[in-house]
């Protein structure tokens, strides 16, 4: 059990109810949501919290380094727990986004063409393993 209020305060955010939840629905759903989806499934059980406190406090945990915030996806910003470096992968048929665990540490510090590379975001798009069983 992690305990999320000690893991705010060690990133020097006051850990109010709302951004507790917030973070444990992250941490609950690997699904790399939008801010939208995470008010949308936590309104309910939080009538005082609004839309505007969600994208803030999104903000907030990646700018300190709690969550990642993914800007890869077409105009869409989405959210995760997960900050060890991974690469994603979006299937074109379900929209779901997968993690994939192969790592390109190879990359990291490397000089490709003159240029050093500090960090990297790979992004693969295709038809996911479940749809591709789903069309045989
Ligand atoms: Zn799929
Ligand atoms: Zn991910």
């Amino acid at each position: 059990m992690i305990d999320f209020k000690e893991l705010l305060k060690e990133h020097g955010i006051p850990p109010s109810l709302q951004r507790i939840k917030i973070l444990e629905y992250l941490h609950d759903f690997n699904t790399h949501p939008t801010a939208d989806v995470i008010y949308q499934a936590l309104m309910n059980e939080m009538p005082t919290l609004s839309k505007t406190t969600v994208y803030n406090t999104l903000k907030a945990f990646a700018e300190k380094g709690v969550i990642v915030e993914l800007s890869l996806f077409e105009n869409e910003v989405r959210y995760e727990y997960n900050t060890t470096p991974h690469i994603h992968f979006k299937c074109i048929k379900c929209n779901i986004i997968y993690d994939i665990s192969e790592s390109f540490e190879c990359l990291k510090n490397k000089e490709i063409e003159g240029h050093k590379v500090l960090e990297h975001h790979i992004y693969l798009k295709g038809i996911c393993k479940n749809c591709r069983d789903s069309e045989e």
